[in-house]
């Protein structure tokens, strides 16, 4: 008996190793086959946390494409997806009196906060009554004294950054030296200025004989004067390309104004319609370790009539396109 239970059980051993090596095998199957699906089900994620557009890099515009300040308009423009605005002054303020200007800052800023949109930027109004590459000592005191009321302005509306256009335009050769002598003494001492109020001041790039047309020049102007920071314009740049220009800058750029050109002048199109490579901007952008927004500048015009909400959808397929 015990033999043949011994048997049995002998022969029944082979048995039970199969079955448990068979439900070994398909437990094995199993994980394998759950290893797999959620391989391939995170492997997307997997790959955009590697390519990710930073979080800081929230949607922006200039106010030129706002039919006005209003709180209704403010609230469309959150609607459409926008958090982030530069302000543009508007001619009639720019002309107007310090007094209605600071009305329009106390306003502008309570309607945008309550709207939930941050005015990350404003622009200083340019042109020659603004033009800080000012060559006559007797003119400029008073350029630096308007400038400076704008950067009051921005700080009234609690500002991250201030756009500032280095000169008007157009600039010989015989006196691109002096300009730019007189705009570097001009942004020490507005960088002085800033220091004293908190505030950032941003030197732009500009396009064709304007001073700061490529990232040597731009550099040139700034060189020694480090508070100041940079201002990419990616649709002002015609002899060098808008990466070339991030990477020669690098982490100088605390904010942008996105738009595309044709390269033969600044366009302001939104971006797919000229030709920049927007995939080798965006990794420019995130090679440098840009911490900004992403603030367009698009311009309404005959041929172009942009809207605000025109921006989430055109932002939305630069991210995808760039992400894949
Ligand atoms: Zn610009």
């Amino acid at each position: 008996m015990c033999s043949v239970t011994e048997t049995l059980n002998w022969n029944k051993m082979p048995d039970t190793s199969i079955g448990r090596v068979t439900r070994l095998g398909r437990l094995a199957l199993k994980c394998l086959v759950l290893i797999t699906v959620f391989a391939a089900a995170f492997q997307p994620c997997l790959a955009q946390g590697k390519k990710r557009i930073p979080e800081s890099w929230k949607l922006g515009t200039a106010s030129g494409l706002f039919p006005d300040f209003t709180p209704g308009t403010l609230r469309e423009v959150k609607k459409s997806g926008i958090e982030h605005m530069e302000l543009n002054w508007k001619a009639e303020l720019v002309n107007g009196t310090p007094a209605d200007r600071l009305t329009f800052a106390k306003n502008l800023y309570r309607d945008a906060t309550k709207a939930g949109i941050l005015i990350w930027s404003t622009h200083i109004p340019y042109g020659k009554k603004l033009d800080i590459s000012e060559t006559d000592p007797e003119k400029r005191p008073a350029i630096l004294r308007d400038v400076k009321e704008y950067i009051d302005l921005a700080m009234e509306m609690k500002v991250r950054q201030i756009v500032i256009h280095p000169s008007t335009e157009p600039i010989a050769d015989s006196v691109r030296a002096s300009r730019i002598q007189a705009c570097r003494e001009s942004l020490k001492e507005l960088a002085a200025y800033c220091r004293s109020k908190g505030a950032s001041l941003n030197l732009e790039c500009l396009p064709r004989t304007c001073l700061a047309n490529t990232s040597k020049e731009i550099l040139q102007i700034l060189d020694g004067i480090d508070e100041v920071g940079i201002c990419f314009d990616s649709n002002h740049l015609l002899k060098e390309t808008p990466e070339d220009f991030v990477k020669a800058v690098n982490k100088r750029i605390r904010t942008v104004h996105i738009s595309d050109y044709d390269n033969v002048n600044e366009r302001h199109w939104l971006p797919g319609k000229g030709i920049i490579d927007w995939n080798k901007v965006i990794s420019a952008l995130v090679e440098v370790g840009y911490k900004g927004s992403f603030m367009y500048e698009a311009v309404k015009k005959a041929d172009n009539d942009y809207s605000f909400k025109d921006l989430k959808p055109n932002y939305e397929s630069l991210k995808k396109a760039w992400i894949n």
